[in-house]
């Protein structure tokens, strides 16, 4: 097997069992390597690490697979981390409550740059790997032959393929093409996934129980439900009772699929409204118009994409949440949430304390939200971790 051999001091990572090497850490090649081909990692003094997959031209030269090396990497063992990564999610799977679980989280399960959610009989898969994109047929088999799904969809159009050499790829692996609206379940309530042509793969099951619980708290109350996508918030709340939900989302595919979503569910179509707009302007004109909340739903998209664009997605976090606490009576509710792996869980809650202050609030944590264990993370890849929430109370 071809090897490459890291520079000395550039080696710690990969000994803490971290699944990347950059480029710059790499001292030689033994031979020409093409994209793709498992190599050997060594370090300077010859000592064996870990085996990985190589790529010429990605920022990220080696994606370590194994630390043993009497574990031979072949195509059994890709399908047994399939299979370690379904039988990890298959409680989560229960009759009427939920039928969509990310099966596959990329690194957190030991496949660079796969992402396979399940929805309902579909499943969707995302591919940011060029490794990762050699064994997909073996992937595919894999997942065939442990689900028996009704059909595959790739919906690989990620900004970091780019990265990898990797054209965008939509379509059909395998089976029947899913349906426009599939449906899907999840706490019990019906959703229309759109596989095809919704944001993502579809739809944002990394939410569910951060769904639930901010919806414990929303009986009676008046919602507002902001980046709604297709309205987990909004439909949690209705499911829970609330008196009446907005639903404020730029997207009009989105918020057509939440109309459909609520009258999958047979809610009162009178207690919703939905309102296509961008939210820091609808909040403005909310605080213009001195509208009141009780509770507040705050879930934008990535704000961060990278450490560089901290201090600016900073701002704009603070921003948001200070309109959202300014709509918000004494007593009322914020559920504020970012995506940003970038951000981590200390420097969110002091940029929402920023927020209070200049919302002229005094606030309390009263609870921490995190990603679901579909979407674990793994201790030696701490990227991995990227959703986080924070119910905080206005007093
Ligand atoms: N809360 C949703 C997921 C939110 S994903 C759920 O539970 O499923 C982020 C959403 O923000 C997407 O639906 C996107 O269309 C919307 N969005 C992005 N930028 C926006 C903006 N400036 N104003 C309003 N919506 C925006």
């Amino acid at each position: 097997m071809k090897k490459v051999i890291l520079h000395k001091g550039k080696d710690k990572a990969a000994w803490q069992l971290h699944p990347w090497v950059f480029s710059g850490a790499i001292s030689s090649l033994s031979d020409k390597i093409e994209d793709g081909e498992v190599v050997s990692v060594f370090n300077i003094a010859q000592e064996f690490i870990a085996y990985g997959i190589f790529h010429n031209n990605s920022r990220v030269a080696v994606r370590l697979l194994e630390w043993h090396p009497d574990r031979e990497i072949n195509e059994q063992w890709w399908r047994s981390r399939i299979q370690n990564a379904w039988r990890q999610r298959q409680h989560l799977l229960v009759e009427g409550v939920t039928n969509t679980v990310r099966l596959v989280f990329a690194e957190a399960d030991f496949i660079p740059g796969l992402i396979v959610d399940k929805y309902g009989e579909y499943i969707a898969i995302q591919v940011h790997a060029a490794g990762t994109e050699m064994v997909k047929t073996v992937i595919i088999d894999e997942l065939n032959l442990l689900l028996k799904p009704k059909g595959i969809y790739e919906r690989s159009d990620l900004k970091s393929r780019e990265y990898e050499g990797l054209p965008d790829t939509n379509g059909l692996l395998f089976g029947e093409l899913p349906p426009e609206f599939v449906d899907v379940v999840e706490n019990g309530i019906h959703y229309k996934v759109n596989i095809i042509d919704g944001q993502k793969s579809g739809f944002y099951c990394d939410q569910r129980e951060n769904r639930l619980l901010t919806a414990q708290y929303t009986h009676g109350k008046k919602v507002l439900d902001c980046f709604s996508y297709s309205g987990g918030f909004s439909l949690n709340s209705l499911q829970q009772g609330a008196a009446e939900v907005t639903s404020v989302d730029s997207s009009a595919l989105a918020l057509e699929t939440l109309e459909r979503n609520i009258i999958a569910n047979g809610y009162d179509k009178d207690k919703q409204t939905s309102i296509l707009a961008d939210v820091n302007k609808q909040l403005r004109t909310f605080i213009d118009q001195e509208r009141k909340f009780d509770v507040i739903v705050l879930d934008p998209p990535k704000y961060a994409p990278s450490r560089s664009s901290l201090e600016k997605a900073s701002r704009a976090y603070k921003d948001l949440n200070r309109r959202g606490m300014m709509l918000l009576e004494s007593g009322g509710l914020l559920a504020t949430f970012s995506c940003s792996g970038a951000m981590d869980l200390d420097t969110f809650k002091q940029v929402i304390a920023w927020a209070a202050l200049d919302a002229g609030k005094e606030i309390q944590f009263i609870r921490q939200f995190h990603q679901p264990e579909d979407h674990p993370v793994r201790a030696s890849f701490p990227e991995g971790e990227y959703l986080k929430g924070l119910l905080v109370r206005i007093l």
